[in-house]
């Protein structure tokens, strides 16, 4: 018997390493669906409806907070910021399609593909209203995790409690098991687990040292990208329910199966369904590897966008915009003791700046406003010898002053050539 035992679970372990499973969502999501048919089923409606109807629309900018939680046991799972930076950029590239790498799509797929016009934030406030990085991080004493249990999501557990998952879209990256490279959650399950979970290796755009052969083609950060794609409730292209089945998305085509990155990125594919399809291949949703998945379609995008403005809605609702912190006072203006040239840094800043210089005796001499512009210079002239007080004015109102002084002796702010601005006294 126990002969047995052990020949049994050296199959199933040899299974498992076989079997790599790359995204874990549709195993983690069945027992969920299965539990509770009605509730699934009238989210599926919720997205028809809204899809079906005339609010369908360009929703313009729309922003997700996001916070990862790194649960690392050495150092090299401690991903550094940088990283989830870059991951951060990954998705915003994806979800706008910044991306430069749609040029391997032909002019005929480049039609289908589909802009969400949605930007990922890191949090910069905490469920308790602190000032944060968006990145939250544990040491743990387990060696790796799986999506059963979810072990990574609460503190009890080894990992990291869930922030509030009406409020925020959270990322979870660990050690994944067996080759898993990430999961997430539909809408619909148990809030305390909500958002998705990302191996460390595939987290950001940098290459590690990989522990399974063959999944490099995974590195760059678009596992991420994939599985955001879960969390707004798009559908593997072969269907969430055995092979051919339904995905929603007509451009994708019925497919039997994943296309690995073994494939080499064909544009098209006649899938092995009954009858068999034309299916598209070159997008997120499929497990093409970095280099081929490189968009969203039109109608993933259009699901997606249902799908936040109905079950993930709260998010936006509750989002609360970054304030704009006018700290003007961070404004560089140099040189003060000057030939006549001044160089200008403005701290971030939105909307129209105006830039007034007065003479000693309060009469605007010169004048301009910028847009945005973080640097700026200018040439206030020959023979103007003189104090002037620069004002900045923000959303109309006076932000920053500084005195400097004109001085053609001075070593500093040498002139310019004849077509650089002058300082006309008697305007
Ligand atoms: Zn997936």
């Amino acid at each position: 018997m126990k002969n047995l035992l052990i020949i049994f679970f050296t199959l199933i372990s040899v299974q498992c390493y076989t079997q790599i499973s790359i995204c874990g969502t549709d195993e983690y999501n069945k027992p969920l669906i299965e539990n509770n048919p009605k509730q699934y089923e009238s989210i599926e409606r919720a997205i028809q409806n809204y899809m079906s109807g005339a609010r369908f629309k360009t929703t313009g900018k729309i922003i997700i907070p996001v916070v990862f939680h790194i649960i690392w046991q050495d150092d090299n799972e401690n991903l550094a910021d940088s990283v989830i930076h870059h991951q951060v950029e990954v998705l915003n590239e994806a979800f706008n399609v910044t991306n430069s790498d749609t040029s391997i799509l032909t002019d005929t797929l480049k039609k289908w593909v589909g802009k969400f016009e949605i930007s990922f934030e890191l949090a910069y406030l905490d469920p308790e209203g602190n000032p944060t990085t968006g990145i939250t991080r544990r040491k743990t004493q387990a060696p790796h995790f799986s999506y059963w249990g979810n072990y990574m999501k609460f503190d009890s557990t080894n990992g990291t409690d869930a922030w509030p998952t009406d409020k925020y879209l959270n990322f979870w990256v660990c050690d994944l098991y067996g080759g898993l490279l990430g999961y997430a959650q539909f809408p619909g399950g148990p809030s305390e687990t909500d958002g998705l979970v990302l191996d460390w290796q595939i987290t950001g755009n940098q290459i590690y040292p990989w522990t399974y052969p063959n999944l490099e083609s995974f590195a760059g950060g678009r596992v991420a990208v994939h599985e955001v794609g879960h969390w707004l409730n798009l559908f593997h292209p072969w269907g969430n329910n055995g092979p051919c089945s339904e995905d929603h998305i007509p451009e994708t085509g019925k497919q039997a199966g994943p296309v690995y990155p073994s494939a080499q990125c064909p544009d098209t594919l006649i899938s092995d369904c009954d009858p068999p399809e034309r299916v598209f291949v070159k997008h997120y949703m499929d497990y093409c590897g970095n280099e081929c998945m490189v968009c969203f379609t039109k109608n993933q995008v259009e699901r997606g966008i249902a799908s936040l403005m109905t079950n993930r809605l709260s998010i936006i609702e509750n989002y609360i915009p970054k304030p704009i912190v006018n700290t003007f006072d961070e404004t560089k203006i140099n040189p003060t003791l000057t030939k006549g040239r001044l160089y200008f840094e403005f701290p971030e800043y939105e909307g129209r700046l105006d830039i007034e210089i007065y003479d000693i005796m309060g009469r605007v001499v010169w004048s301009t406003n910028l847009w945005g512009e973080r640097y700026y210079q200018l040439f206030l002239g020959k023979n103007v010898n003189g104090t002037y007080i620069i004002q900045l004015i923000h959303n109309k109102k006076g932000v920053f002053n500084k005195k400097i002084v004109v001085n053609s002796s001075s070593p500093f702010g040498a002139n310019l050539k004849e077509e650089d601005i002058y300082l006309n006294k008697n305007n």
